[in-house]
């Protein structure tokens, strides 16, 4: 850290509000940002809300050293709000869940399932939702093909792409409720 003498001396010498050389020291003049250190930098989307905010993502040794704005998003332009920029610690944080948890009707403590038996369970409880609702003709005959027992909510971060298929799959599927969190 500079000495606050040198440093008025600095300031006097051409540097009267103290925004350059006089701020400066020796051991600053030696600091590189840790992102120039990294092996590689990947682009990718803030997940946590519908901004989309670009993120550059700075890569050491295969870990993620720091995530910043990316300055080429025209949704962005380089910024980040409190909790984009707090991204990597999404990312890496040790109390990060990695497992899938489920919780019995009735139970009072979290299980672990493997994500193969989760999506087992997901798909014959839609399957069998879809049995008992099933609304094939209403009252006069008319066909409905449909049925209200399930919805789908998606993601503010599902990219078009999965939007098309997850509307088109519960389309198929007779859902009515078909809705994005990006629009509410
Ligand atoms: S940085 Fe903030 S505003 Fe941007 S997408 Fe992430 S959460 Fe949303």
């Amino acid at each position: 850290m500079a000495r606050p003498t040198f440093s008025l001396f600095r300031q006097l010498a051409g540097d009267p509000l103290a925004l350059g050389r006089a701020a400066r020291s020796g051991r600053s003049e030696e600091l590189v940002p840790r992102t120039a250190t990294a092996d590689r930098v990947a682009r990718s989307i803030c997940p946590y809300c519908a901004v989309g905010c670009g993120q550059r993502v700075y890569v050491k040794d295969e870990k993620v050293i720091q995530i910043e704005g990316d300055p080429d998003s025209p949704i962005s332009r380089g910024r980040l709000c409190p909790k984009g920029s707090a991204s990597k610690q999404l990312h890496e944080h040790s109390r990060r869940e990695r497992r899938v948890k489920y919780r019995r009707p009735g139970g009072a403590e979290w299980e672990e399932l493997s994500l193969d038996q989760a999506m087992d369970m997901i798909a014959d409880r839609v399957l069998a939702t879809r049995e008992a609702t099933w609304e094939d003709t209403d009252d006069e005959g008319r066909h409905l093909h449909r049925t209200l027992g399930f919805a789908h909510l998606g993601g503010a971060t599902l990219d078009d792409e999965e939007n098309y298929l997850i509307k088109k799959f519960f389309s198929a599927m007779g859902a009515l409720q078909i809705e994005n969190q990006a629009r509410i």
